[in-house]
């Protein structure tokens, strides 16, 4: 079975930030897989736009070099390439001055979607919004498109909302969070409100407790220095392990559209607790074969973590009284992204002591081998009497839906589409993005009063000694981190 493509109506859609590193290594390749895959319009087009002194021809070059680059080459047909070249035009444009806006205004087509992809840094937001209406090249059914950082605490966030909101309503602005464009996320509502099984017992009478976990094993690398002015606070938990939090917490929405889904995202933000000091672990990677944390981001005192974990309550009554543990770092063991639902004992064990303690888990795997696992009890075969062991229910997504996975768009493919036909349900909303800094920036303060120092920890081990405690305390472990 073949990946279905849904088509999108005719578009032009301008990269602001056209030569950067966002729109070389993703949006162009994204835009090329859906060119090939047909579903791209006869007629739509694609503008690159930046300051730079180029036109159409030096434009499509570089995007040939970076389609070179960043596609593999078994999905590189020459034929392919050339025609996706010729849909692409650059405009020389300063989001600040005045410069190349007529021509922009000019090139643009009546009837058809027009799209803005702010693929630059937040401080050309608001100059970029103001002159595409002062241009009148932006209708009242254009999109915009952000990218994050959105702001660094909430009062930056909401400067920024405000900058957007003077020009464009909140219907018309995407924030991209690509987590949420990632197949296998998006099978978490599938999951959840696909199958009769599993609702029922998404509570605190049920779920023990929750652990969601993304692990990296590289380090900060050439992003250094802006890592180090984020951290893996504001870089991973803010937002995208928040939306993980929330789509594996949330109620089901009345519909699968973007208001009812995102009302219920905002509900499990607004529901949690402040998090007290002891519940927080940070952590930085120290020096091992290859330079430590504090030698990457160029500064021997940094205080910024590299790694995260936290013991996370949601005040409501699906979930008062089930902790979510939460955890992500760079330079770990291994590469992997997992959310584990540990179900609780059963209430009664009929079979004695000798039987031992067992309980369900189930584990969604986001990568990689993308599935999941639903560790069941069973009598351990043999003479042996009712010993009980636990086995896995165990579905890669790869083995139970073959070709047609490999054939999903990737994150950026599926959000850019969604862009183009208008559906906001993947795309963060602005309360949301606020009061995710808004339950963040208390911590971050926090920190800073304290002078606090992240606990160093190995490259290559499970993070800093204290995350192991954080769950020790309340007599429970961490899931190994395995790839
Ligand atoms: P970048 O490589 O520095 O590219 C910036 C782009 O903006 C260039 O095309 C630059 O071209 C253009 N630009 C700069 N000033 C301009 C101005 N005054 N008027 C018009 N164009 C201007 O940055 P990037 O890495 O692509 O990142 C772009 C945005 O995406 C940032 O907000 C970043 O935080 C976000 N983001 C990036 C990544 C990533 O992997 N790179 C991931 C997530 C989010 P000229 O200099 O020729 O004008």
């Amino acid at each position: 079975m073949v990946a279905r493509v849904i088509p999108v109506e005719d578009f032009d859609l301008v990269i602001f930030g056209g030569t950067g590193d966002l729109a070389r290594r993703k949006i162009f390749p994204s835009l090329y897989h859906r060119f090939v895959a047909g579903q791209m319009p006869p007629e739509a087009r694609v503008f690159g736009a930046a300051r730079a002194d180029i036109g159409d021809a030096d434009f499509r070059t570089m995007i040939r070099e970076a389609l070179d680059e960043f596609v593999p080459d078994a999905d590189r047909d020459p034929e392919q390439v050339k025609a996706f070249l010729g849909r692409l035009h650059f405009v020389t444009i300063d989001a600040t001055g005045e410069n190349g806006w007529a021509e922009l205004a000019q090139r643009m087509r009546p009837g058809v979607i027009r799209a803005f992809y702010f693929s630059v840094g937040p401080s050309l937001f608001g100059a970029l919004a103001e002159r595409l209406h002062k241009h009148k090249i932006a209708t009242p059914d254009s999109r915009i498109v952000v990218e994050k950082p959105f702001g660094r605490d909430l009062a930056s966030a909401k400067a920024l909302n405000a900058t957007l909101a003077a020009h464009f309503a909140e219907s018309q602005v995407y924030r991209i969070d690509h987590y949420l464009g990632k197949e296998t996320v998006q099978n978490l509502m599938a999951l959840r409100f696909g199958n009769m099984l599993f609702e029922p017992l998404w509570n605190s009478h049920y779920v023990d407790h929750i652990q969601i976990t993304v692990a990296e094993t590289v380090g900060v690398g050439g992003r250094g220095a802006y890592y180090d002015n984020a951290g893996a606070m504001r870089d991973m938990v803010q937002n995208h392990m928040m939306q993980l939090l929330c789509l594996i917490a949330m109620e089901p929405p009345a519909r699968f559209d973007p208001d009812a889904v995102r009302d219920e995202k905002l509900k499990v933000i607004r529901a949690l607790d402040p998090l007290e000091p002891h519940e927080i672990v940070r952590g930085q990677y120290a020096a091992g074969d290859e330079p430590g944390y504090r030698e990457d981001a160029g500064d021997p005192k940094s205080r910024t973590e590299s790694f995260i974990a936290l013991k996370i309550h949601i005040s409501n009554w699906r979930w008062a009284g089930t902790p979510i543990y939460l955890r992500t770092g760079k330079k770990l063991k291994s590469r992997a992204s997992e959310i584990a639902v540990v179900f609780k004992d059963a209430p009664h064990s009929i079979f004695g002591d000798d039987a031992g303690q067992h309980r369900n888990i189930l584990t969604i795997r986001l990568q990689p081998n993308e599935g999941m696992t639903l560790g069941v009890t069973i009598k351990e075969p043999g003479p042996g009497g009712m010993r009980l062991i636990d086995v896995p229910l165990d579905m890669t997504f790869a083995d139970a839906l073959g070709p047609e996975l490999e054939e999903a768009p990737d994150a950026y493919e599926r959000l850019i589409m969604d862009v183009i036909r208008g559906n906001q349900t993947l795309f963060m909303r602005g309360d949301e993005v606020e009061a995710a800094w808004a339950w963040t920036d208390p911590i971050i303060e926090g920190w800073e009063a304290r002078h606090d120092v992240p606990k160093p920890y190995d490259p290559g081990s499970n993070g800093p000694e204290d995350s192991m405690m954080l769950l020790h305390r309340d007599g429970r472990r961490w899931r190994e981190i395995k790839p």
